[in-house]
């Protein structure tokens, strides 16, 4: 895939513009980085246009952290904090 171009993941529905930047749905841009730790790992569709490791480049620690809303995070990783949407639907009931 050349820069400058922009494609639409048909399996994640991300826009990515210019090579390495991605317009979620919703939120802030991010990076390549940023949408395979969120959506592409997960997804593993085919089709997906974000499973180039190079064209991803080295995942921040910080792409997997996200809105309690946002996919999970994958096992083995640790949140900073709980996050109360996670929590509650575990849980599966209302009540603290
Ligand atoms: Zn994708």
């Amino acid at each position: 895939m050349s820069k400058n171009k922009i494609g639409i993941c048909p399996a994640c529905g991300v826009k990515i513009v210019a090579g390495d930047k991605v317009l979620f749905s919703f939120g802030p841009p991010g990076t390549r980085s940023r949408l395979w730790a969120r959506v592409c790992q997960f997804a593993k569709k085919p089709g997906c246009i974000n499973q180039d490791k190079e064209a991803i480049g080295e995942i921040n620690k910080l792409d997997y952290y996200g809105d309690p809303d946002e996919l999970p995070l994958p096992e083995g990783k640790e949140l900073p904090e709980p996050l109360p949407a996670v929590v509650s639907g575990m849980m599966g009931s209302k009540g603290k």
